[in-house]
C-alpha cells in the first residue's frame, strides 16, 4: 500500500496518544505553507509545532516560528543566517540556515509534515521526512513527477504514509479510496485553463509576466500560477497522478472547467462518473490530509452552486496549449522523462519571468529539450541523489538552448 486507498490496510505509523500532533511545514513562508498555517493556528492546543523551513522571507519566517511557537527555524538562505538569529533571539526558538540545514529540519521526528517546497529543491526534504516513517503531505509535485517509481519506493520501504495534497489528487484520493481495487477506466485532472484560456496563439506569444501571475481563481505561487497559464501545471499533475495511483499513461486525461469546482472525474465502465467538487482554495484539501481520515471544519463559507450557476468543460485546444501534449508523450516514455520535462520547464519559467523569452517559447524549449534528450529521458535512476543529477544536466542543456528561443 502505497497511498492509503484503503484504510482497513493501512497501518498508520502515527502515534495515537491524546498529546498534540507534532507538525512540521516545509516551505512555511509559501502559498500552501501560509494555508497550512492558517488552519493550524485556528485550533492550537491540537498541534505542536517542531521546524519551519523558509527559502528567504526571513522576517515572515521568524514571526510565523513565533507565532506559532515553533522549535526551530530554517532559513534556506545561508546569508540570511544571521538575520534569522537576531529576529528570533531570546525567544528560544533555534534558528538555522543552508540546504542541509532544511534536509536535517525535515528530519527531525514529527508525526505530520507539509513538503511545500515549489521545484525540485523540494526533493531532499521530501525524502528526510518520508524516512521518518510517518505522514507525509505532498504539496511539491516535482517528487513525483521527477522521481516517482523512487519516492513511491521509500514510502512503502519506510511505512510512510504519502498524502497528495494538490487539490486534483487530494479529489482522486477521495474518489478511489470509496472503491479500491476496483478497475477505473480514465481518472480525469480539471484544469482552470488559466488566465490566457481564451486568447489566440498570437495574443498568447506577446503576454508579459505580470499577466501570466493574474490567475482568474486560485492565489498560488509565482512558479505554479505560470505553470497554470502554459498548462504545465497540468502536464505535471497527470505525471504525478501516474505514479500516485499507479494507472497505465492512456487512462490519466485532462479536461478545462474555468470554474475550478470540479477538481478530478474518475470514469468507471459502467458509464458512471465520479466527480469531487469544493471551493477553488488549498485550505480544503490541506484540511483533508491533516485530519485524514477522519474530516475537519475549515473558515470558508461551504459551496454555493445555485450562486455559481453554471459548471462548464472544453477541450483543450492542443495548438495553444501544447503542454498537454508533450505530457502524454512524458507518460508513455516513464523513466526520466519527467524531471527532464520539469527541470526544462523550471529553467524556461525563470528565463520567462526574467524577460529573456516570450510566453510560447516555454513550452517550446521544453519540447526541444525532451526531443534531444533521448539518452538522459531513458535513465532510470534508483535514488534521489541519481535524479537530482538528471535534473541538473537537463538544466544545463536547456540554459544552453535558451538564446535560440530570446
Ligand atoms: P511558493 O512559491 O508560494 O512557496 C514555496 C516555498 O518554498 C516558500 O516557503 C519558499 O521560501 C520555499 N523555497 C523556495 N525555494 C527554496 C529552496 N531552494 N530551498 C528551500 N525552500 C525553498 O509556492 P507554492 O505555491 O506554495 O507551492 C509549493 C508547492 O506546492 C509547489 O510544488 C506547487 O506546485 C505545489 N502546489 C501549490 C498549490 C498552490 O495553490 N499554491 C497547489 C497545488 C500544488
Ligand atoms: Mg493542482
Amino acid at each position: 500500500m502505497t497511498i492509503p486507498l484503503d484504510r482497513s490496510a493501512y497501518g498508520n505509523a502515527e502515534r495515537q496518544t491524546g498529546d498534540p500532533r507534532r507538525i512540521s511545514v516545509l516551505g512555511a513562508t509559501g502559498s500552501i505553507g501560509e494555508s497550512t498555517l492558517d488552519l493550524i493556528g485556528r485550533d492550537p492546543d491540537r498541534y505542536s509545532v517542531v521546524a519551519l523551513t523558509g527559502g528567504g522571507k526571513v522576517d515572515r519566517l521568524a514571526e510565523l516560528a513565533i507565532q506559532h511557537r515553533a522549535e526551530l527555524a530554517v532559513i534556506a538562505d545561508e546569508s540570511l543566517y544571521d538575520a534569522l538569529r537576531a529576529r528570533l533571539e531570546g525567544t528560544g526558538i533555534e534558528a538555522a540556515a543552508g540546504r542541509r540545514a532544511v534536509i536535517e529540519a525535515a528530519s527531525r521526528p514529527a508525526d505530520w509534515t507539509m513538503a511545500a517546497i515549489v521545484g525540485v529543491a523540494g526533493l531532499e526534504p521530501t525524502h528526510a521526512a518520508l524516512k521518518q516513517g510517518a505522514t507525509v503531505a505532498v504539496a511539491n509535485k516535482e517528487c513525483l513527477v521527477c522521481a516517482g517509481p523512487v519516492f513511491m519506493a521509500e514510502v512503502r520501504r519506510h511505512r510512510a504514509t504519502l498524502l497528495p495534497v494538490d487539490s486534483e489528487h487530494s479529489a482522486a484520493m477521495q474518489i478511489l479510496s470509496q472503491a479500491p481495487g476496483i478497475e477505473v477506466d480514465r481518472l480525469c485532472l480539471t484544469a482552470s485553463g488559466g488566465p490566457f484560456r481564451c486568447l489566440t496563439r498570437d495574443e498568447m506569444a506577446r503576454v508579459t509576466p505580470e499577466q501570466a501571475l493574474k490567475h482568474p481563481n486560485w492565489s498560488m505561487g509565482p512558479k505554479i500560477t505560470l505553470d497554470s497559464a502554459t498548462l504545465m501545471n497540468k502536464a505535471l499533475e497527470m505525471l504525478e497522478a501516474q505514479h500516485l495511483f499507479g494507472l497505465p499513461a492512456d487512462r490519466i486525461d485532462a479536461v478545462i472547467h474555468p470554474q475550478s469546482i470540479v477538481h478530478c472525474l474518475v470514469y468507471y465502465r459502467d458509464g458512471s462518473v465520479l466527480a469531487h467538487l469544493s471551493p477553488p482554495d488549498m485550505r480544503t484539501p490541506i484540511a483533508y490530509s491533516l485530519a485524514w481520515p477522519e474530516r475537519m471544519a475549515v473558515p470558508m463559507p461551504p459551496l454555493d452552486l445555485p450562486k455559481l450557476a453554471e459548471l462548464t468543460f472544453e477541450a483543450p485546444d492542443p495548438e495553444r496549449f501544447p503542454a498537454l501534449r508533450l505530457a502524454r508523450q512524458a507518460l508513455r516514455t516513464g523513466k526520466s522523462a519527467g524531471a527532464v520535462l520539469n527541470a526544462a520547464n523550471e529553467v524556461a519559467a525563470a528565463a520567462f519571468f526574467a524577460g529573456e523569452i516570450g510566453f510560447l517559447a516555454i513550452t517550446e524549449i521544453v519540447e526541444r529539450v525532451l526531443s534531444e534528450s533521448s539518452e538522459l529521458v531513458g535513465r532510470e535512476p534508483s535514488r534521489i541523489d541519481e535524479v537530482i543529477a538528471i535534473d541538473e544536466e537537463a538544466r544545463r542543456r536547456t540554459l544552453e538552448c535558451l538564446p535560440a528561443f530570446a
